[in-house]
């Protein structure tokens, strides 16, 4: 049977037919629909973690306990599950265990465009990249036979064009994996202390040397010669675009780009005049063909940022003489012409009033990862950094530190729920333990949201969508050692405002936690719509005041009214009634409707 699925869609089916027991993630765009759709498979246990570094470490228990599991992740998640990667590279597995890296190059939504293609080379583990998703499901089960087969975890590469693309996939039978989960003592293999550690890493280098053999007879990667004029060694998303922009050159296509096949790549280098490497970002194939000995071009001709696109292919490859130029005029962008839409946060989003708030009293705001983020933009304009997964509460830490003493209380961190329990939470123990006196603001608004509304231990559901235990955040807080807790509602403009000004005065760590919900959550008795806001035509004096909060759902009809300064009107389709544009208006022109 076929059917058209998405990369993420097939990496959750190819873990299914390859006897998956259990899959653990956090979420992040682009891989965060992988676990989505593991969830659909009753055998594959599928949960959220708190972040990354506990995916995998959850995945790694299944695994030494002999069944085959696997964990998810963005790119930058790669960096927090980095610790026991490493490690675990050395114990090896013992049921078949995959991470799975979703890569963004261009930086659709993410805060860098590091390649996790290098991860795998200072891991020293194998890196399968597939490049549609009839791969991707393919590759999961290979990913798993490979980690049985060479006693190593297997990274499995996908970027953004990948994970989200479609195509016919066609679809298999679950099997069993080979083991039978049990209980099965090997202290020498997976207790790493120095003397056992010492004793595994030749192991890994002989494991390594040996992939690196046998890769050149792995069907993953795959010669098609087709004349010696061109030859190209390519992989992922860019063979299609390869195989589109030149139907007659050779290629080395690799499905597996760590480790290299070195005995291929040198055959294929005989059988060809000019040969080219087309990797997106970093040099990581090229380098390795040139320390063979080999001449090749790369990134001389192809950009080391961004994403490649077919159009940024042909502008490399008309530079190389290999390709014509074609006439740009005639060629037409899907989006030309279409107005630029900034991002935003939605109507009615619980965050906006904190941000207002955070603006009038000129703080010195260090942000975080999430919808929250977009306090940077205009008309709000209230972040002054932001860098990564819970940095926010250390950056206000070490700020503090050094600035005058008049300018210490301005320095406030923003976090989102989630954000706090990844990773922010060791900052706050940081921010009592060495007495900061730094005003931290956790936004609960009880779920995952720039993802696309994930569940999170504060949530109180699982991915299962089963009831959980909801982390009572400001009993933590105060259990961790916070001098003041407080909890505001964010649509209380006055309110919020005043707290956060109270908090930021005070001598000692102080957490405020915003309580409303993401306007998107579906769940019943969690979101609720209040009555939609009207601008009165008549008493509105077009001061602009309302615009402050830069609300989605208010526009601005100067052509409309006739007069020279215009009417604010707000959308009905729009407005969630949250009230904060009413208490901006000072002339009493903004209500519900009678
Ligand atoms: S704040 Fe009130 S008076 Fe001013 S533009 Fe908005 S609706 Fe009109
Ligand atoms: S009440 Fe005002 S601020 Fe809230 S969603 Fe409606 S228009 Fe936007």
């Amino acid at each position: 049977m076929k059917e058209i699925l998405s990369g993420n869609e097939a990496i959750a089916r190819g873990a299914y037919e390859a006897g998956c027991l259990a899959a653990s993630a956090y979420p992040g765009t682009p891989s965060t629909e992988i676990l989505e759709n593991t969830v659909k498979y009753s055998e594959i246990n599928s949960s959220w973690a708190p972040n990354e570094k506990v995916a995998l470490e959850v995945v790694a228990g299944v695994s030494f306990a002999g069944g085959r599991a696997f964990a998810a992740m963005k790119h930058v998640g790669v960096n927090v599950a980095a610790d026991p990667l490493f490690t675990l590279s050395y114990t090896g597995v013992r049921g078949g265990l995959v991470l799975v890296t979703a890569d963004d190059p261009e930086m659709h939504s993410s805060q860098n465009e590091q390649d996790n293609r290098n991860y795998a080379k200072f891991a020293k583990v194998p890196m399968l990249e597939p490049s549609d998703s009839q791969e991707c499901k393919d590759f999961m089960r290979l990913a798993f036979e490979l980690s049985e087969k060479y006693d190593t975890p297997v990274m499995l590469r996908t970027t953004t064009r990948i994970s989200h693309s479609k195509s016919v996939v066609e679809l298999g039978e679950r099997s069993e994996a080979p083991l039978t989960p049990g209980l099965a003592r090997d202290a020498a293999k997976l207790v790493m202390l120095p003397g056992n550690a010492r004793i595994r890493h030749p192991f890994v280098e002989k494991r390594m040397a040996q992939l690196s053999l046998d890769a050149s007879n792995m069907p993953a990667n795959r010669l098609e010669f087709r004349n010696p004029e061109i030859g190209i060694i390519t992989s992922g998303a860019l063979y299609q675009y390869v195989r589109e922009l030149l139907p007659d050159a050779s290629v080395l296509k690799l499905g597996m780009v760590h480790p290299l096949p070195s005995e291929l790549v040198r055959e294929f280098a005989s059988r060809v005049n000019r040969l080219f490497v087309v990797e997106e970002l970093d040099p990581f194939i090229e380098e390795q063909v040139r320390a063979l000995g080999i001449k090749v071009t790369g990134k001389e001709l192809f950009p080391l940022c961004g994403e490649l696109t077919p159009g940024r292919i042909r502008s490399a490859l008309v530079v190389a003489g290999v390709m014509e130029a074609i006439d740009e005029t005639s060629a037409t962008g899907a989006s030309e012409g279409l107005p630029s839409r900034p991002p935003n946060m939605c109507p009615g989003c619980p965050h906006r009033g904190v941000f207002f708030a955070l603006k009038q009293l000129k703080a010195y705001v260090t942000g975080d990862i999430g919808c929250y983020t977009l306090g940077f933009m205009p008309p709000l304009s209230a972040m002054d950094t932001c860098i990564c997964m819970g940095a926010s509460i250390g950056m206000a830490t070490g700020v503090a530190k050094v600035i005058p003493e008049e300018e210490k209380k301005k320095v406030v961190a923003v976090i989102g729920d989630s954000t706090f329990l990844h990773t922010g939470i060791n900052g706050l123990m940081d921010m009592v333990y060495n007495g900061s006196t730094a005003t931290v603001i956790i936004l609960d608004n009880r779920i995952t949201a720039m993802t696309g509304r994930q569940d999170n231990p504060a949530s109180g559901f699982t991915l299962m969508n089963e009831p959980a235990k909801r982390i009572d955040l400001p009993l933590l807080c105060r259990a961790l050692g916070a001098g003041s807790v407080r909890v505001v509602n964010p649509f209380d403009l006055d309110e919020t405002k005043r707290v956060i000004k109270e908090e930021m005065n005070r001598p000692e760590t102080s957490v405020i936690i915003t309580e409303k919900p993401c306007v998107l959550i579906k769940r019943e008795g969690v979101f609720e719509k209040g009555d939609v806001l009207l601008v009165d035509e008549e008493s509105c004096a077009g001061c602009r005041a309302c615009l402050a909060i830069g609300c989605p759902a208010i526009e601005w009809r100067s052509a409309m009214s006739g007069d020279k300064k215009g009417k604010a009107f707000i959308d009905p389709f729009l407005c969630t009634g949250c009230d904060i544009c009413r208490q901006l208006c000072k002339f009493g022109s903004i209500g519900r409707k009678i």
